[in-house]
């Protein structure tokens, strides 16, 4: 947490369940990312949170937008970001969507199927598209691939299609797979790219650009690999396939960009036990699946949870929202442990939570409001 979160948090005791981000720490990892891949536009992924004090203050810094929908391109323009900084990322997009971003002067959408290339040539004629291409996502914790992306032979064809179509075959791209923490990925990745890329130009497509995704991890419980190892392997990667014809580079992060500036503040409202003689206690939250922590999913993502007690005596613990809903369970399997001295009414942190929780709360299941948010 950063200092400015830990004062707002100790003067203003702000009522839980509340997400606190840190807007200067998504500045610095902004500036972070940028001096790690210095060759790459970095597009961030505006879906990881689209509050309009991160979105200005990343237009302030010069970054591009990846959006997922119209309503964040449409965030992204009142924001201040020109439409020119827009991409349109999501390869399932409404044609009422794609010719809003076209009217509106969004310049780039991505695409993975015949059946979308052709929404896209008919609601945005003559626009800049890139193919999204299926790669491994092992070492992410949050993977993506089975949804999005499409083989080598048939982004070929595709891309073939979108020039005889009128389009602008501008590019490539892939998503290694969220909070993916081993380099290895992006470099198969490049490796793969790189081929298609050079048997595209060889074919006579003017194709320039290559767009390596999100995915770059933040510490949660675990440590990761810190930013700069990924701009080195990325760098050598891109030299070794590429060599001196280097395509235009872009990144789209959006876990890396947020998710350490933000901290989810949240009361304890109780700690039982199933039974006298089970060491597990369960300890239920005012904030579980539904008030935002979606990624606890599969126990996916593992957030580092502190509380006032820390240093004392821990035992084991399951972790659970307090919603009626049986499928609100945090952490049963993932051996968390917290203080035995934790008890109900107080409160406890949840550290790197500005990515994909703000979003992700419910509108009211339970009567519970969505997450109360503040940007500092
Ligand atoms: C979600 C998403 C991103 C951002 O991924 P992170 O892992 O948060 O960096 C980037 N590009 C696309 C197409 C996405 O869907």
């Amino acid at each position: 947490m950063t200092p400015k979160i830990a004062r707002f948090l100790a003067s203003r005791q702000p009522a839980t369940p509340c997400l606190v981000v840190d807007v200067d720490r998504v500045a610095e990892n902004f500036c972070a990312l940028q001096a790690a891949l210095p060759l790459a536009r970095i597009y961030y992924a505006v879906k990881a949170n689209p509050a309009p004090a991160v979105l200005s203050r990343l237009v302030g810094l010069g970054s591009f937008f990846d959006a997922a929908g119209i309503e964040e391109v449409e965030a992204c323009l009142a924001a201040g970001a020109p439409a020119s900084s827009i991409s349109f990322g999501n390869t399932i997009k409404k044609s009422t969507a794609i010719a809003r971003a076209h009217a509106a002067g969004v310049p780039i959408y991505a695409f993975d199927s015949a059946e979308e290339l052709a929404k896209i040539a008919r609601h945005a004629p003559g626009r800049r598209v890139y193919c999204r291409i299926l790669v491994e996502n092992a070492g992410a914790d949050w993977p993506l691939s089975r949804k999005f992306g499409t083989t080598i032979e048939s982004a070929r064809e595709l891309m073939l299609q979108a020039a005889s179509l009128g389009l602008d075959p501008y590019g490539l791209s892939f998503h290694v797979g969220s909070q993916q923490t081993d380099t290895a990925a992006y470099e198969a990745a490049i490796g793969r790219v790189a081929m298609l890329f050079t048997d595209l130009r060889e074919r006579g497509v003017n194709v320039r650009m290559v767009n390596l995704g999100g995915g770059f991890p933040v510490a949660y419980r675990d440590e990761v690999p810190g930013i700069d190892r990924f701009g080195l392997a990325i760098g050598n990667a891109i030299a070794r396939h590429f060599g001196n014809a280097l395509p235009e580079i872009v990144v789209e992060p959006g876990r890396f960009i947020v998710g350490d500036a933000g901290v989810v503040s949240a009361e304890v409202v109780l700690v039982s036990r199933r039974s006298k003689s089970d060491p597990v206690r369960w300890v239920y939250l005012d904030i579980g699946r539904f008030g935002g922590l979606a990624e606890t999913e599969g126990e996916a993502i593992k957030y580092r949870i502190t509380t006032t007690h820390d240093g004392d005596e821990a035992g084991p613990v399951a972790i659970a929202g307090p919603t009626c809903d049986g499928a609100d369970i945090l952490y049963e399997r993932a051996n968390y442990r917290l203080p035995l001295s934790l008890a109900c009414g107080e409160r406890i942190e949840l550290h790197a939570a500005g990515a994909y929780v703000s979003t992700y709360a419910s509108q009211g299941f339970n009567g519970f409001a969505p997450l109360a948010e503040h940007y500092i």
